[in-house]
């Protein structure tokens, strides 16, 4: 079965073209800049390479031309767009509904509206995907995969907070937290590497990207995380504050600002950019901060103090910890940042070999030392490899 997947954001659309149940990718591409003038469709399908330049209006248009690239003579994976007898959707809100991946029906797309106001930074884009592809290929299966689902498992005592109840009642205010496919994909894959059952792991999983998370998995199963309501709460992050005091936001309204502003300033202006005031890539921070740049060390040191921060908390919610797992792009590519985190957590059983730690760039593999409690666990992550896997699942009935 051909499974096409889809991560539809504010002005792009990624994708890969799955064959399934092998889970080979067959295509993988995007369409970045929607909306702008000089709009550009990349896409590799085995040493094949295919670009496209030019205006891109919408999401539709967009669709149209994925669909065209793959079917196409020069570099396209498929004869046919019949062969895409399935497509799932990356969806970033579920609310507290959906607890796991499903197909989409009229009813799941009033729900995914409905939480636009919860992601409304991410749903709504979700949704002009999940549409133009219906339209597009409206014969195949749609299924959606939830940021949220994987922590539909935390307890009340972790996802409430201490707000008038009747918020929770009202509005539904709690934490449901995000990344949940990457976390559930990297916790998988920690019990496989350390050869235990799924359900029976304890790990900290440290997700590590533009936006960065980390979740409590107790045997196997979410138990807290660090993303709130929204995406903003918890760690440092690219262009966000992660935890700060809110009664900054009263004392900056009180100085003028109003609402949209202070959206934009946690939310695009803080994190790594905020503190360094020059850039939100980790890369160009390390650079900086070589060169003796001090605002640019600054900003790891609170980033790398934020995640160390974290891991003792989860430490504590955990009764023991199998692994910590270092993921997403920051995670998987930077053992400084790796080393900072982890260094002098001896007295809670995590260890990292500085030789191992060094080699472990963009692969997969335990960096603890041999007598470390806890393995520290480097894992690419595989957010659309799983969403190819619980579309498969969903639409052969092989559920599990
Ligand atoms: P997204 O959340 O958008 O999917 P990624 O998971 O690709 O983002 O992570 C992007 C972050 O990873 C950026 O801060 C980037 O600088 C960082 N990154 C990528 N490669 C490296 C590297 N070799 N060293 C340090 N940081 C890296």
């Amino acid at each position: 079965m051909k499974v096409l997947v889809i991560n539809a954001g504010s002005s792009s659309i990624k994708y890969q073209l799955y064959d399934m149940p092998q889970a080979n990718v067959l295509a993988k591409g995007s369409v970045e800049r929607i909306g702008e003038e000089a709009s550009k469709l990349s896409q590799t399908c085995g040493d094949k390479t295919l670009t496209k330049e030019g205006h891109v209006a919408d999401h539709e248009e967009a669709m149209a031309m994925i669909l065209e690239a793959l079917v196409s003579d020069q570099g396209g994976a498929i004869k046919s767009l019949a062969e895409i007898e399935s497509v799932g959707h990356r969806v970033v809100h579920g609310g507290e509904e959906f607890t796991g991946s499903t197909l989409i029906d009229e009813a799941v797309i009033a729900s995914v509206e409905k939480f636009c106001d919860l992601a409304p930074l991410h749903n709504p884009h979700n949704l002009v995907g999940i549409r133009a592809a219906m339209h597009k290929l409206p014969n195949a299966n749609q299924v959606a995969c939830f940021d949220t689902a994987f922590h539909a498992t935390i307890p009340e005592v972790a996802y409430m907070y201490a707000l008038p109840y009747e918020l929770y009642e009202t509005y539904r205010i709690r934490r449901y937290g995000f990344h949940g496919t990457s976390h559930r994909y990297v916790a998988r894959r920690a019990a496989e590497l350390l050869a235990m059952g799924k359900y029976d792991v304890n790990v900290i999983t440290v997700h590590l990207g533009n936006g960065c998370s980390m979740a409590a998995v107790s045997q196997g199963r979410s138990v807290d995380t660090s993303m709130g309501l929204t995406p903003l709460e918890g760690l440092v992050m690219g262009t966000r504050t992660g935890d700060f005091d809110p009664a900054i936001l009263f004392y900056l309204a009180d100085k003028g600002y109003d609402i949209k502003q202070l959206n934009t300033l946690c939310n695009k202006k803080s994190g790594l950019l905020g503190i360094s005031g020059k850039s939100n890539d980790m890369r160009n921070l390390g650079k900086l901060a070589a060169q003796g740049d001090t605002r640019a060390q600054l900003a790891i040191d609170i980033f790398c103090y934020r995640v160390r921060k974290y891991i003792g908390t989860y430490a504590a919610v955990l009764d023991g910890v199998h692994a910590v797992v270092f993921t997403g792009g920051i995670g998987e590519n930077s053992p400084e940042v790796r080393a900072k985190i982890c260094g002098g957590l001896t007295s809670l059983g995590i260890d990292v070999d500085a030789g191992r730690n060094r080699g472990m760039i963009g692969s997969e593999g335990n960096v603890s030392t041999d007598t470390s409690r806890a393995a520290v666990l480097v894992i690419p992550t595989n957010e659309e490899q799983a969403i190819a896997k619980d579309t498969y699942a969903i639409v052969s009935g092989t559920e599990q």
